[in-house]
């Protein structure tokens, strides 16, 4: 057993109200610079839909991620084994401009100095890297909400692409249609395939607290690691002309304050904590067969921080006391790992991600109205819920349902206790 200490982060998409407010102040703080501009560290974006930079998911498209071979190896599928030809004779599939969408200003000069005249001035957008002004954008990283739902649909499929297929399979379906919010960081991975798909070694896992920062002395704009990461969190700069990524605000988290993201988030619903894992078992849990086996390996990895063992190995491993005992608090342990209401974005990219997510239960108000949230009606049938288990399930664990009905059997339960002490005044829990 080697014991390493990896800070994490939980979302409860429950709460997420899609305001943006922790990707403006992330922006704020890491990426308005020149460069930069079209990169979001954080980004919100709607689901069902393509995502930001589009069609992330579709991995046959970038090439992200890890590749288990016949032999139960696993290597990156950018490059590899053949990660130094590559760098000479291929370059890696990147997702253009137009991909992440050109980011724009308004004319506000205009808007404001224009002569008075019978309809009011239009605020023509502009584009933040050429100055030019743009006739017209065609799609943003929530498009599919301004659209008014095209994609929010019932649908199993993560990867859905085309309107054309959307609007038709729309007709008549409205009130099965639903849409969720899905804030979007650098998971920090335990086996990230950004570090193994640079060619110059510039990318690395901090022994600490295993955030992933990009040596910039090092990096020498390869951009294998843009299409390495299956996640897409990895940024070209094109003026520095160097790979940029969330670096969980570590100045901060070194000076014991939160993620700028977490700490202005309106929901509440970002919660951080320290876990710590066997780095002995990384490899077995990444390569296990089984795409939806991906989940249970990964939670193999993660060591019971009330177990003496393990916090007497973390103390000759060389772990921070103050480290042992706050990942015995950790929300991030009790959410994900303890009480396993919070699950791991599309583990099937083989990385061990460490940013996990308590999945919705919307609509709720349908079901609590109809008294089924509460000590005295029954609980809803998650299968019956609007956002269809399947779709979570192919977001958050490779297509296995077992551990999302799980998941939100829990929540609801939960639910239906509060609601029962303080909505219904119901003072017994026993039928809990
Ligand atoms: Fe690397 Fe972050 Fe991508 Fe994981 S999510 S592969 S750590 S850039
Ligand atoms: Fe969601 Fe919080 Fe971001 Fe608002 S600030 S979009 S509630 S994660």
């Amino acid at each position: 057993m080697k014991v390493r200490a990896q800070i994490g982060m939980v979302l409860n998409l429950d709460k997420c109200i899609g305001c943006h407010t922790c990707s403006v102040t992330c922006k704020n703080v890491w990426t308005s610079r020149p460069g930069v501009e079209y990169a979001w560290f954080n980004n919100v974006e709607t689901k069902p839909g393509i995502g930001y930079p589009k069609e992330w998911e579709n991995q046959g498209k970038w090439n992200g991620g890890w590749v288990r071979n016949a032999d139960g190896s696993i290597e990156p599928r950018q490059g590899g084994k053949w990660k130094l030809l590559m760098r000479i004779f291929a370059n890696p599939n990147l997702p253009q401009i137009d991909d992440y969408y050109e980011p724009f200003t308004f004319d506000y000069e205009h808007l404001q100095t224009a002569p008075e005249m019978k309809a009011a001035p239009a605020a023509r957008p502009r584009s933040l890297i050429t100055g030019q002004r743009m006739e017209k954008i065609e799609w943003g990283p929530n498009w599919e909400e301004i659209l008014g739902g095209e994609f929010a649909k019932r649908s199993k499929d993560a990867n859905l692409a085309s309107f054309e297929q959307a609007q038709k399979e729309m007709v008549g379906q409205f009130e099965n249609t639903f849409m969720m919010y899905l804030p979007r960081l650098c998971e920090h991975c335990l086996n990230p395939a950004c570090v193994a798909s640079c060619p110059s070694g510039s990318i690395y896992k901090r022994e600490e607290d295993g955030i992933v920062l990009i040596d910039q002395d090092k990096c020498r704009g390869w951009r294998m690691c843009v299409s390495g990461c299956p996640y897409k969190k990895i940024y070209y700069n094109w003026q520095t002309g160097k790979a940029e990524k969330c670096i969980f605000c570590y100045p901060r988290i070194e000076a014991g304050q939160p993620t700028v993201c977490s700490e202005t988030c309106v929901g509440r619903i970002r919660y951080l904590g320290v876990v710590l894992y066997d780095a002995d078992k990384i490899e077995a849990a990444a390569s296990v067969e089984n795409e939806q086996d991906l989940y249970e390996a990964q939670l193999g990895v993660f060591l019971d921080p009330h177990d003496p063992r393990v916090s007497e190995q973390a103390r000759k491993d060389g772990i921070p006391e103050a480290w042992i005992e706050g990942a015995k608090n950790s929300p991030v342990w009790k959410m994900a790992m303890d009480w396993k209401v919070a699950l791991p974005l599309h583990p099937e990219y083989r990385t061990l991600p460490m940013v996990w997510y308590v999945p919705p239960l919307s609509p709720i108000s349908q079901a609590a109205n109809a008294g089924q949230v509460g000590l005295n009606g029954e609980l809803p049938d998650v299968a019956e819920m609007r956002i269809p288990v399947e779709y979570l399930a192919n977001l958050l664990t490779a297509g296995s349902t077992g551990p999302v009905i799980r998941a939100l059997e829990r929540m609801l339960a939960m639910r239906a206790w509060q609601r029962g002490k303080h909505v219904d005044g119901v003072e017994n829990t026993a039928a809990l």
